[in-house]
Protein backbone atom coordinates (compact mmCIF):
# COMPACT_ATOMS: atom_id res chain seq x y z
CA UNK A 1 0.00 0.00 0.00
CA UNK A 2 1.06 3.18 -0.72
CA UNK A 3 -0.15 5.90 0.65
CA UNK A 4 -1.69 9.68 -0.35
CA UNK A 5 1.20 11.98 -0.23
CA UNK A 6 0.58 14.19 3.15
CA UNK A 7 2.86 17.15 3.18
CA UNK A 8 3.84 19.32 6.12
CA UNK A 9 3.48 23.10 5.55
CA UNK A 10 6.49 24.28 7.15
CA UNK A 11 7.93 28.37 6.61
CA UNK A 12 10.55 27.86 4.41
CA UNK A 13 13.03 30.49 5.81
CA UNK A 14 16.37 29.03 4.69
CA UNK A 15 18.71 29.29 1.60
CA UNK A 16 16.34 28.01 -0.73
CA UNK A 17 13.65 26.73 -1.73
CA UNK A 18 11.16 29.33 -0.52
CA UNK A 19 7.61 28.47 -0.18
CA UNK A 20 6.31 29.05 -3.82
CA UNK A 21 3.79 31.52 -4.38
CA UNK A 22 0.07 29.80 -4.28
CA UNK A 23 -0.90 31.63 -7.73
CA UNK A 24 2.61 30.11 -9.26
CA UNK A 25 1.79 26.72 -7.90
CA UNK A 26 -2.10 27.14 -8.55
CA UNK A 27 -0.60 28.08 -12.64
CA UNK A 28 0.92 24.54 -12.52
CA UNK A 29 -2.65 22.73 -11.77
CA UNK A 30 -3.50 24.35 -14.96
CA UNK A 31 -4.09 22.12 -18.61
CA UNK A 32 -1.35 20.92 -20.41
CA UNK A 33 -0.85 21.92 -24.49
CA UNK A 34 1.57 20.70 -26.54
CA UNK A 35 5.07 22.19 -26.30
CA UNK A 36 4.82 23.23 -30.18
CA UNK A 37 1.36 24.58 -29.98
CA UNK A 38 1.11 28.22 -30.75
CA UNK A 39 -0.48 28.99 -27.46
CA UNK A 40 2.09 27.78 -25.82
CA UNK A 41 5.02 29.38 -27.77
CA UNK A 42 3.36 32.84 -26.95
CA UNK A 43 3.93 31.94 -23.31
CA UNK A 44 7.26 30.95 -23.79
CA UNK A 45 7.76 34.53 -25.93
CA UNK A 46 6.27 36.48 -23.13
CA UNK A 47 8.49 34.60 -20.48
CA UNK A 48 11.35 35.65 -22.01
CA UNK A 49 10.35 39.02 -22.24
CA UNK A 50 9.46 39.52 -18.51
CA UNK A 51 13.08 37.70 -17.56
CA UNK A 52 14.47 39.96 -19.77
CA UNK A 53 13.04 43.13 -16.90
CA UNK A 54 14.21 41.18 -14.45
CA UNK A 55 17.52 40.13 -15.86
CA UNK A 56 18.20 44.11 -17.04
CA UNK A 57 18.78 43.32 -20.33
CA UNK A 58 17.91 43.85 -24.27
CA UNK A 59 19.32 40.21 -24.31
CA UNK A 60 17.64 38.70 -27.17
CA UNK A 61 18.85 35.13 -25.86
CA UNK A 62 16.86 35.05 -22.52
CA UNK A 63 14.89 32.08 -21.58
CA UNK A 64 14.53 29.17 -18.88
CA UNK A 65 16.94 26.20 -19.70
CA UNK A 66 14.91 23.19 -18.19
CA UNK A 67 16.77 22.37 -15.27
CA UNK A 68 17.79 23.52 -11.82
CA UNK A 69 20.46 26.60 -11.46
CA UNK A 70 23.16 23.73 -11.20
CA UNK A 71 21.46 23.12 -14.88
CA UNK A 72 22.57 27.35 -16.01
CA UNK A 73 26.19 26.54 -14.43
CA UNK A 74 26.62 23.54 -16.87
CA UNK A 75 24.85 25.48 -19.96
CA UNK A 76 27.05 28.74 -19.39
CA UNK A 77 30.54 25.99 -18.86
CA UNK A 78 29.40 23.55 -21.89
CA UNK A 79 28.47 26.49 -24.65
CA UNK A 80 31.78 29.31 -23.28
CA UNK A 81 34.51 26.27 -22.83
CA UNK A 82 36.37 24.95 -25.01
CA UNK A 83 38.79 22.46 -24.04
CA UNK A 84 42.02 24.28 -22.88
CA UNK A 85 40.52 27.72 -22.50
CA UNK A 86 41.23 29.57 -19.60
CA UNK A 87 38.63 30.80 -17.25
CA UNK A 88 38.75 32.86 -14.07
CA UNK A 89 36.67 32.09 -11.18
CA UNK A 90 36.01 33.87 -8.15
CA UNK A 91 35.75 31.42 -5.01
CA UNK A 92 34.43 33.02 -1.60
CA UNK A 93 32.02 29.97 -0.62
CA UNK A 94 30.28 26.84 -1.77
CA UNK A 95 29.12 28.29 -5.31
CA UNK A 96 32.18 29.58 -6.18
CA UNK A 97 33.54 26.48 -5.31
CA UNK A 98 30.78 24.11 -7.14
CA UNK A 99 31.27 26.51 -10.50
CA UNK A 100 35.05 25.85 -11.06
CA UNK A 101 34.75 22.13 -10.68
CA UNK A 102 31.89 22.14 -13.11
CA UNK A 103 34.11 24.62 -15.62
CA UNK A 104 37.21 22.06 -14.91
CA UNK A 105 34.81 19.37 -16.42
CA UNK A 106 34.29 21.22 -19.32
CA UNK A 107 37.58 21.25 -19.97
CA UNK A 108 38.65 25.00 -18.80
CA UNK A 109 42.17 25.55 -17.41
CA UNK A 110 40.56 27.21 -14.16
CA UNK A 111 42.52 30.17 -12.33
CA UNK A 112 40.73 30.58 -8.74
CA UNK A 113 40.57 34.01 -7.40
CA UNK A 114 39.61 33.75 -3.63
CA UNK A 115 38.35 35.68 -0.84
CA UNK A 116 38.01 34.24 2.70
CA UNK A 117 34.08 33.45 3.56
CA UNK A 118 31.96 36.18 4.79
CA UNK A 119 33.96 39.01 2.50
CA UNK A 120 33.45 40.22 -0.95
CA UNK A 121 35.67 39.40 -3.90
CA UNK A 122 38.74 41.73 -4.17
CA UNK A 123 38.42 43.67 -7.75
CA UNK A 124 42.29 44.35 -7.46
CA UNK A 125 42.92 40.25 -6.69
CA UNK A 126 41.06 39.63 -10.33
CA UNK A 127 43.01 42.12 -12.13
CA UNK A 128 46.53 40.80 -11.49
CA UNK A 129 45.41 37.55 -12.69
CA UNK A 130 43.63 38.79 -15.77
CA UNK A 131 47.03 40.98 -16.50
CA UNK A 132 48.64 37.85 -16.60
CA UNK A 133 46.28 36.14 -19.58
CA UNK A 134 43.94 35.70 -22.29
CA UNK A 135 40.54 34.47 -20.27
CA UNK A 136 37.59 33.52 -21.76
CA UNK A 137 35.54 34.26 -19.03
CA UNK A 138 35.54 35.63 -15.45
CA UNK A 139 33.03 33.81 -13.65
CA UNK A 140 31.65 35.30 -10.40
CA UNK A 141 28.40 34.32 -7.86
CA UNK A 142 26.81 37.85 -7.18
CA UNK A 143 24.82 36.25 -3.99
CA UNK A 144 26.73 33.58 -1.92
CA UNK A 145 24.38 31.74 -0.80
CA UNK A 146 26.86 29.58 1.83
CA UNK A 147 27.96 32.73 3.12
CA UNK A 148 25.13 35.48 2.63
CA UNK A 149 28.14 37.69 0.46
CA UNK A 150 26.79 39.95 -1.63
CA UNK A 151 29.23 40.87 -4.45
CA UNK A 152 29.31 44.34 -5.94
CA UNK A 153 30.30 43.44 -9.70
CA UNK A 154 30.68 46.50 -11.63
CA UNK A 155 34.45 47.39 -10.90
CA UNK A 156 35.32 43.38 -11.88
CA UNK A 157 32.57 43.34 -15.17
CA UNK A 158 34.68 46.51 -15.86
CA UNK A 159 38.06 44.86 -15.64
CA UNK A 160 37.18 41.49 -17.48
CA UNK A 161 36.59 43.38 -20.45
CA UNK A 162 39.40 45.42 -20.16
CA UNK A 163 41.11 42.42 -20.53
CA UNK A 164 39.29 41.02 -23.20
CA UNK A 165 37.32 38.58 -20.85
CA UNK A 166 33.80 37.54 -20.70
CA UNK A 167 32.01 38.53 -17.66
CA UNK A 168 29.76 35.85 -16.39
CA UNK A 169 28.06 35.79 -13.18
CA UNK A 170 25.59 33.36 -11.05
CA UNK A 171 22.33 35.01 -10.25
CA UNK A 172 20.90 32.34 -8.96
CA UNK A 173 19.94 33.77 -5.40
CA UNK A 174 20.09 37.54 -6.66
CA UNK A 175 16.98 37.52 -9.42
CA UNK A 176 14.06 38.73 -8.47
CA UNK A 177 15.74 40.10 -4.59
CA UNK A 178 17.92 42.74 -5.86
CA UNK A 179 18.53 44.30 -8.74
CA UNK A 180 21.28 42.63 -11.11
CA UNK A 181 20.86 45.33 -14.31
CA UNK A 182 23.11 42.93 -16.60
CA UNK A 183 23.01 45.55 -19.57
CA UNK A 184 24.14 48.51 -17.21
CA UNK A 185 26.78 46.44 -15.44
CA UNK A 186 28.17 44.67 -18.53
CA UNK A 187 27.43 41.02 -17.69
CA UNK A 188 27.53 39.07 -20.47
CA UNK A 189 25.82 35.92 -19.69
CA UNK A 190 24.64 34.84 -16.75
CA UNK A 191 22.56 32.33 -15.29
CA UNK A 192 20.03 31.78 -11.93
CA UNK A 193 17.15 29.93 -10.49
CA UNK A 194 13.19 30.10 -9.51
CA UNK A 195 13.10 28.69 -5.83
CA UNK A 196 14.35 31.52 -4.01
CA UNK A 197 13.01 35.24 -4.48
CA UNK A 198 11.11 34.20 -7.93
CA UNK A 199 8.56 32.52 -5.14
CA UNK A 200 8.28 29.06 -7.50
CA UNK A 201 9.10 25.69 -7.42
CA UNK A 202 12.49 24.50 -8.23
CA UNK A 203 13.23 23.25 -12.15
CA UNK A 204 14.52 26.02 -14.10
CA UNK A 205 17.33 27.70 -14.82
CA UNK A 206 16.96 31.35 -16.43
CA UNK A 207 19.60 32.08 -18.21
CA UNK A 208 20.58 35.47 -20.34
CA UNK A 209 24.00 35.38 -22.81
CA UNK A 210 24.40 38.99 -24.59
CA UNK A 211 25.99 39.26 -28.14
CA UNK A 212 29.93 38.58 -27.09
CA UNK A 213 28.70 35.52 -25.41
CA UNK A 214 26.39 33.94 -28.16
CA UNK A 215 29.29 34.86 -30.61
CA UNK A 216 31.28 32.88 -28.59
CA UNK A 217 29.63 29.44 -28.72
CA UNK A 218 28.09 29.89 -32.59
CA UNK A 219 31.91 30.48 -33.14
CA UNK A 220 33.10 27.56 -31.40
CA UNK A 221 35.53 25.39 -33.17
CA UNK A 222 34.50 22.28 -32.02
CA UNK A 223 30.92 21.19 -31.18
CA UNK A 224 29.42 21.83 -27.92
CA UNK A 225 29.83 18.47 -25.43
CA UNK A 226 26.45 18.23 -23.82
CA UNK A 227 23.61 17.37 -26.43
CA UNK A 228 21.11 18.34 -24.06
CA UNK A 229 22.38 21.86 -23.16
CA UNK A 230 23.94 23.18 -26.40
CA UNK A 231 22.50 26.61 -27.13
CA UNK A 232 22.73 26.48 -30.62
CA UNK A 233 20.08 23.72 -30.43
CA UNK A 234 17.83 25.14 -27.96
CA UNK A 235 17.81 28.71 -29.34
CA UNK A 236 15.84 27.46 -32.52
CA UNK A 237 13.06 26.21 -30.21
CA UNK A 238 12.85 29.79 -28.33
CA UNK A 239 13.45 31.87 -31.06
CA UNK A 240 12.34 32.81 -34.50
CA UNK A 241 9.69 32.17 -36.68
CA UNK A 242 9.44 28.90 -37.19
CA UNK A 243 10.46 26.57 -34.41
CA UNK A 244 11.83 23.64 -34.07
CA UNK A 245 11.45 20.42 -31.22
CA UNK A 246 14.72 19.92 -29.04
CA UNK A 247 13.20 18.52 -25.97
CA UNK A 248 9.83 18.30 -24.37
CA UNK A 249 9.34 21.87 -22.85
CA UNK A 250 8.98 21.15 -18.60
CA UNK A 251 4.93 23.05 -19.61
CA UNK A 252 3.89 23.36 -16.14
CA UNK A 253 6.93 24.96 -14.96
CA UNK A 254 7.10 27.51 -17.67
CA UNK A 255 3.65 28.08 -16.55
CA UNK A 256 4.94 28.89 -12.89
CA UNK A 257 7.70 30.99 -13.75
CA UNK A 258 5.30 32.71 -16.32
CA UNK A 259 3.14 33.24 -13.19
CA UNK A 260 6.22 34.17 -10.71
CA UNK A 261 7.82 36.94 -12.95
CA UNK A 262 4.41 38.29 -13.35
CA UNK A 263 3.76 38.88 -10.20
CA UNK A 264 7.53 40.62 -9.57
CA UNK A 265 6.51 42.85 -12.49
CA UNK A 266 3.04 43.65 -11.44
CA UNK A 267 4.62 44.71 -7.68
CA UNK A 268 6.91 46.86 -9.45
CA UNK A 269 11.03 45.74 -9.51
CA UNK A 270 11.75 48.51 -7.36
CA UNK A 271 9.45 47.99 -4.92
CA UNK A 272 10.32 44.38 -4.63
CA UNK A 273 14.23 45.34 -4.03
CA UNK A 274 13.26 48.06 -1.12
CA UNK A 275 10.79 44.88 0.26
CA UNK A 276 13.79 42.99 0.36
CA UNK A 277 15.98 45.62 1.76
CA UNK A 278 14.10 46.58 4.17
CA UNK A 279 12.83 42.96 5.65
CA UNK A 280 16.83 42.35 5.70
CA UNK A 281 17.75 44.97 7.30
CA UNK A 282 14.99 44.40 9.96
CA UNK A 283 15.96 40.93 10.76
CA UNK A 284 19.89 41.55 10.80
CA UNK A 285 18.61 44.48 13.83
CA UNK A 286 16.37 42.37 15.60
CA UNK A 287 19.44 39.01 15.64
CA UNK A 288 21.73 41.70 16.60
CA UNK A 289 19.85 42.81 19.41
CA UNK A 290 19.38 39.34 20.44
CA UNK A 291 22.82 39.44 21.08
CA UNK A 292 24.04 37.38 18.10
CA UNK A 293 26.55 38.09 15.44
CA UNK A 294 25.92 38.49 11.44
CA UNK A 295 28.83 36.55 9.96
CA UNK A 296 29.46 38.87 7.39
CA UNK A 297 31.11 41.87 8.84
CA UNK A 298 30.51 45.16 6.19
CA UNK A 299 27.21 45.58 6.31
CA UNK A 300 27.62 46.72 3.02
CA UNK A 301 28.15 43.24 1.64
CA UNK A 302 25.49 41.73 3.45
CA UNK A 303 22.58 39.86 0.91
CA UNK A 304 19.22 41.09 2.52
CA UNK A 305 17.60 37.90 1.36
CA UNK A 306 19.86 35.63 2.88
CA UNK A 307 21.30 36.73 6.37
CA UNK A 308 24.61 34.51 8.32
CA UNK A 309 24.73 34.80 11.80
CA UNK A 310 27.04 32.88 14.34
CA UNK A 311 25.17 30.22 16.76
CA UNK A 312 26.17 32.00 20.18
CA UNK A 313 28.55 29.79 22.60
CA UNK A 314 26.84 26.84 23.96
CA UNK A 315 24.30 26.33 22.38
CA UNK A 316 23.98 23.60 19.94
CA UNK A 317 22.94 24.09 16.16
CA UNK A 318 20.22 21.03 15.87
CA UNK A 319 18.90 21.73 19.05
CA UNK A 320 17.64 24.76 17.74
CA UNK A 321 16.94 23.72 13.76
CA UNK A 322 14.86 20.78 15.14
CA UNK A 323 12.81 22.69 17.26
CA UNK A 324 12.42 25.61 15.03
CA UNK A 325 11.12 22.92 12.31
CA UNK A 326 9.11 20.17 14.80
CA UNK A 327 7.36 23.04 17.52
CA UNK A 328 6.99 26.27 14.69
CA UNK A 329 7.08 24.88 11.22
CA UNK A 330 10.32 26.79 10.38
CA UNK A 331 12.94 25.65 8.39
CA UNK A 332 16.43 27.28 8.39
CA UNK A 333 19.56 26.86 7.16
CA UNK A 334 22.83 25.49 8.67
CA UNK A 335 26.18 26.02 8.14
CA UNK A 336 28.12 24.39 5.12
CA UNK A 337 31.96 23.27 5.26
CA UNK A 338 33.94 24.74 7.86
CA UNK A 339 30.97 26.61 9.42
CA UNK A 340 28.78 23.63 9.34
CA UNK A 341 27.37 23.77 13.02
CA UNK A 342 28.81 27.42 13.62
CA UNK A 343 26.20 29.44 11.53
CA UNK A 344 22.79 29.56 10.45
CA UNK A 345 21.57 30.50 7.30
CA UNK A 346 17.91 32.98 7.49
CA UNK A 347 16.08 33.45 4.22
CA UNK A 348 13.71 36.27 3.54
CA UNK A 349 13.04 34.96 -0.03
CA UNK A 350 10.44 36.40 -2.39
CA UNK A 351 6.84 36.08 -1.27
CA UNK A 352 8.37 34.87 2.22
CA UNK A 353 9.96 38.53 2.31
CA UNK A 354 7.37 39.88 4.70
CA UNK A 355 7.36 41.85 7.93
CA UNK A 356 4.90 38.54 9.46
CA UNK A 357 8.21 36.64 9.05
CA UNK A 358 10.60 38.58 10.59
CA UNK A 359 8.77 38.76 13.48
CA UNK A 360 8.08 35.22 13.10
CA UNK A 361 11.47 34.32 12.85
CA UNK A 362 12.55 36.35 15.60
CA UNK A 363 10.33 35.81 18.08
CA UNK A 364 10.47 32.41 17.84
CA UNK A 365 14.21 32.15 17.89
CA UNK A 366 14.31 34.49 20.70
CA UNK A 367 11.84 31.83 22.63
CA UNK A 368 13.85 28.71 21.49
CA UNK A 369 17.34 30.52 23.18
CA UNK A 370 15.73 31.78 25.63
CA UNK A 371 15.09 28.29 26.93
CA UNK A 372 18.42 26.73 25.70
CA UNK A 373 20.13 29.52 28.60
CA UNK A 374 20.98 32.39 26.15
CA UNK A 375 19.96 36.56 27.92
CA UNK A 376 18.63 38.42 26.13
CA UNK A 377 16.01 41.21 27.04
CA UNK A 378 12.36 39.26 25.35
CA UNK A 379 10.39 41.27 22.66
CA UNK A 380 13.53 43.39 22.01
CA UNK A 381 14.68 42.00 18.62
CA UNK A 382 10.97 42.18 17.40
CA UNK A 383 10.49 45.77 18.23
CA UNK A 384 13.95 46.51 16.93
CA UNK A 385 12.72 45.15 13.63
CA UNK A 386 9.55 46.69 13.37
CA UNK A 387 10.87 50.17 13.88
CA UNK A 388 12.95 49.61 10.99
CA UNK A 389 9.72 48.41 8.95
CA UNK A 390 7.57 50.79 9.76
CA UNK A 391 10.05 53.73 9.41
N1 LIG B 1 24.37 29.07 -7.08
C1 LIG B 1 23.90 29.57 -5.94
C2 LIG B 1 24.39 30.89 -5.46
C3 LIG B 1 22.94 28.86 -5.21
O1 LIG B 1 22.46 29.37 -4.07
C4 LIG B 1 22.50 27.61 -5.68
C5 LIG B 1 21.51 26.84 -4.93
O2 LIG B 1 21.23 27.05 -3.79
C6 LIG B 1 23.02 27.13 -6.88
C7 LIG B 1 23.96 27.89 -7.56
C8 LIG B 1 22.61 25.83 -7.44
O3 LIG B 1 21.26 25.84 -7.77
P1 LIG B 1 20.37 24.51 -7.75
O4 LIG B 1 20.48 23.92 -6.39
O5 LIG B 1 19.00 25.05 -8.07
O6 LIG B 1 20.88 23.60 -8.79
Amino acid sequence: MFEHLKIPERVLLGPGPSNAHPNTLLSQALPLIGHMDNDFIKIMDKTSEMLKIVYGTKNRLTMPISGTGSAGMETVCVNLIEPGDKVLLCVNGVFGERWANAATRAGAEVTIVRAPWGEAIDASDVEKILKKDNFKFAGIVHAETSTGVKQPLTEIGKIAHEHGALFVTDSVTAIGGMPIEADKIGIDASFSGTQKNLSAPPGLAPITFGNKAVEAFMNRKIGVRSWYLDLNMITKYWEGKSRAYHHTAPISSIYAIYTALKLVIDEGLENVFIRHKKMGEALQKGLEIMGLTLFVKNCNHRLPNLTTVYIPNGIKDLDVRMRLLNEYNIEIGGGLGEYSGNLWRIGLMGNNCRANNVYLMLSSLEAILSQLGHKCRRGAAVEAARSIINN
